[in-house]
């Protein structure tokens, strides 16, 4: 049975002599492993189209035992990344977020859009990498049901004081008053960034600006936050942070 739909490789598997276990983030069905037959052939049809971040129309193949890519149409290569290692360093962090977190067997046109203009952005120059980073972090909390309590105080119910108290563990907020337990004091500007970026449509998510003095702040908190829901530590994290500190 053949069916089609958009994907974007999120990881290779060298397999065999010449084939490649792809990792693919697909609209229709999520998460999906399939086999590139002969791919590492630079003649083969399939060797351009089934890089790191290739993304276009796949049409795979479904067997018994294990999926094949039969053809792929390719719509964009995001080759921005490849020219520059802070870049590519943090694209392949939200690669591994997507595998980790993705659903598999289901729609997954969400995370799909995220990561394609994440990309695009980090790819192309377009927006600040450490509000990038948290844009995509903060945003998949939430796509994935750990969206942070970040209307009010949770105490008191106080929409605004500067500063905010969050608690990165658990996404709750607090005013200057209440505090709460096991919470960090943070500017309110970045409280709004945050606000903004769970609470926005989708179409304004990317026209965050954050204040020079913030950006780190609000990096440190969607980070600490996303790898507490997750429950996990990320070696392409580890990676991108050696980087770029
Ligand atoms: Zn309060």
């Amino acid at each position: 049975m053949t069916f089609s739909t958009d994907a974007i490789v999120l990881k290779i598997t060298k397999t065999g002599e010449s084939d490649r276990l792809l990792t693919l983030l697909t609209r229709d069905r999520g998460i999906l492993k399939a086999f590139a037959k002969a791919a590492d052939r630079p003649k083969n049809k399939l060797h351009m189209s089934t890089n790191l971040f290739c993304y276009g129309r796949f049409t795979f193949y479904e067997g018994v035992k294990s999926t094949k890519v039969e053809e792929c149409d390719l719509n964009e290569t995001f080759f921005g990344l490849q020219q520059d290692i802070t870049k590519l360093a943090l694209a392949q962090y939200f690669n591994e977020l997507m595998i980790e977190s993705a659903p598999v067997e289901t729609d997954a046109n969400e995370y799909l859009r995220l990561l394609l203009n994440s990309l695009y952005f980090l790819a192309n120059d377009k927006k600040n990498i450490h509000i990038l980073k948290s844009l995509f972090e903060l945003r998949l909390a939430s796509l994935i049901g750990y969206m942070p309590s970040l209307i009010a105080c949770s105490e008191c119910g106080e929409f605004e004081t500067d500063p905010m108290y969050f608690n990165e563990m658990t996404g709750e907020l607090f005013c200057c008053n209440c505090k709460g337990a096991g919470t960090k004091c943070y500017p309110l500007e970045v409280i709004t960034a945050m606000r903004h970026i769970v609470f926005s449509e989708f179409d304004k998510l990317f026209s965050l600006g954050v204040s020079e003095s913030s950006i780190y702040l609000l990096e440190a908190a969607t980070e600490k936050y996303l790898t507490a829901v997750l429950r996990k530590k990320f070696r392409t994290l580890d990676f991108y942070k050696s980087i770029t500190q």
